[in-house]
């Protein structure tokens, strides 16, 4: 069953022309996926019923980067609350659907200049809309300390992470964590974020992220 109520501009009707204008010139602006008419807060109606969650081990992801660009940029720079909500509702519906024991959601962190330049961290707005879709607690666990060449690293998942670059805020009080990203590339941060986890206590750490790599048989 679907999670969340769907198409929000249902009562509209299909043939409602002028109501939809209206709806995107309020807007003001185009679908981040497929560039065409944004008829649906933050992600068209067409995009949203082709967005489909993807499992592999122990990820689930909803396209490869250069599928998912769009929604990755939408939820960074403009308009990113309303492009969150569609796309954490696939992901939350690809967690039930992997029947994983998830006990609580994180996020990966950012460095707070860039939460502070931004106003939100897109994994963590992704992981609370996700946390509250699974009806789980989500917690703010990881905190990230600025390393130099940061600001050259937007794909920092390419390079090694320096040790004690993330470190634990607070107690861990759940073994099963859904840990939340917008991009994985070679996995490098997620792999660090869950060696802190875990050496926190946590025994299982899953992944939801927008965007992964694609490997033939995916
Ligand atoms: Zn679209």
């Amino acid at each position: 069953m679907p999670l969340g109520v769907g198409d929000p501009y249902r009562h509209l009707g299909h043939n409602c022309g002028a109501k939809r204008m209206l709806i995107e010139r309020l807007l003001g602006a185009r679908c981040p996926l497929c560039g065409g008419e944004l008829d649906a807060p933050g992600v068209c109606l067409s995009c949203r019923a082709r967005l489909r969650s993807r499992r592999r081990h122990n990820l689930i992801f909803l396209g490869s980067y250069r599928e998912m660009r769009g929604a990755v940029r939408a939820l960074k720079f403009k308009g990113g609350y309303r492009t969150a909500d569609p796309l954490a509702q696939s992901l939350a519906e690809g967690v039930r659907e992997a029947g994983w024991p998830v006990e609580a959601v994180t996020a990966v962190p950012t460095v707070w200049w860039r939460r502070l330049g931004r106003g939100y961290n897109p994994a963590e707005l992704l992981g609370k809309r996700i946390a509250k879709l699974l009806r789980l607690p989500y917690e703010c666990l990881v905190g990230r300390r600025y390393s130099q060449s940061q600001t050259r690293r937007r794909r920092e998942d390419r390079v090694n992470i320096r040790p004690g670059t993330f470190y634990l805020l607070g107690d861990i009080e759940y073994g099963s964590w859904l840990l939340v990203d917008d991009v994985l590339t070679t996995g490098a941060t997620f792999k660090a974020v869950e060696r802190v986890l875990r050496a926190g206590g946590a025994t299982a750490v899953f992944g939801a992220v927008l965007a992964a790599p694609e490997y033939k048989g995916w």
